[in-house]
């Protein structure tokens, strides 16, 4: 039987016994940093898959170095934590777990360099985030992606979520299937939640680490993949707004909603406003290696069962 859990306060529990005190310093001021790691259910298998656990490990680490937390923070420890934490749950449906590492103490004032900070772990079943075959709408969200300068975009930082949530109520209030949100320069930087890659005459190009974007994890598997397995050229470049009108195909990549496909952008069609075929083709890659079905890259992937 499975069972919703959380790693918390150093232990396992249930998920109605990891609650936090109101005065939490991470829930008051947003000082909290978090990762989303997916599990894929092959039933053929009878395999729960645990897609690049140690990458966004790593990634939670540094964004937990650039917020000052001072806890000592293992990477080998806390992989091997959320490994245990999914084998306890039992899931055998497709899932995510979402690691954090929170300002725990109870003092009043935003300061983030003195403050006790924790590590948490919890699962839930998540099934697709965006639909993968009806291809995403999207819009050039009017709210500007948060720059370096004011929150870093690349440590995945609670409360810089307000700025993605802020994007994507819009998109969504809007009829569109998610935001694409600009920087502070008038550049594209990514999705609410996820990366973004535009195809131009042959050539995947999507907006460069400074660009202030989270450094994605999907989007580097989904480059390395075009490159090695479909022969196509990877460009990290600046991306201006009127080239995603343009475009011979564009395509969103996250922990989340993998690879998909968009069809539209500002009500303007992708191409011939169908998935493209390099999209597609891609997708069917991403998705054969997350569930276990491409044995050269099951270096990405940990088996919850079959260890
Ligand atoms: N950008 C943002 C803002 C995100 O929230 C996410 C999801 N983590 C991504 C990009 C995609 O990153 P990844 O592929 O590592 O999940």
């Amino acid at each position: 039987m499975s069972q919703q859990m959380a790693y918390f306060e150093g232990k396992f529990v249930p998920i109605e016994d990891a609650n936090l005190n109101v005065m939490t310093h991470a829930f008051n001021y947003g000082s909290a940093v978090f990762e989303g790691i997916r599990g894929n259910w092959n039933p053929a298998h009878e395999e729960l898959y645990l897609f690049k656990v140690r990458e966004h490990i790593d990634r939670l680490v540094q964004s937990a170095r650039i917020l000052r937390m001072n806890g000592t923070y293992d990477a080998d420890e806390i992989s091997n934590l959320v490994v245990e934490l999914a084998r306890r749950c039992d899931y055998k449906e497709d899932m995510y777990i979402r690691p954090m590492v929170y300002k725990s103490g109870l003092d009043i004032g935003p300061a983030i360099h003195s403050v006790e900070d924790k590590l948490l772990i919890y699962v839930r079943p998540l099934g697709d985030y965006l639909d993968p075959n009806a291809g995403a709408t999207v819009m050039t969200s009017s709210w500007r992606r948060v720059d370096d300068t004011s929150i870093p975009a690349r440590a995945k930082v609670s409360g810089l979520y307000v700025n993605n949530g802020l994007a994507t109520s819009e998109a969504k209030q809007n009829g569109m299937t998610e935001a694409i949100m600009l920087n502070q320069d008038g550049h594209v930087s990514e999705g609410a939640g996820e990366n973004l890659v535009m195809i131009r005459n042959g050539v995947l190009i999507s907006p460069p680490q400074s660009d202030n974007i989270l450094e994605g994890i999907t989007l580097d598997t989904a480059l390395f993949l075009a490159s090695e397995k479909l022969n196509l050229p990877v460009e990290r470049r600046t991306i201006d707004r009127s080239e995603l009108y343009i475009a011979d195909e564009l395509f969103m990549t996250g922990t989340a909603a993998h690879v998909t496909p968009v069809t539209e952008v500002d009500r303007v069609p992708v191409g011939d406003g169908q998935p493209g075929v390099v999209s597609r083709k891609l997708q069917k890659l991403f998705f054969d290696a997350i569930t276990g079905e491409l044995t050269e890259y099951e270096s990405w992937l940990i088996p919850v069962y079959g260890e």
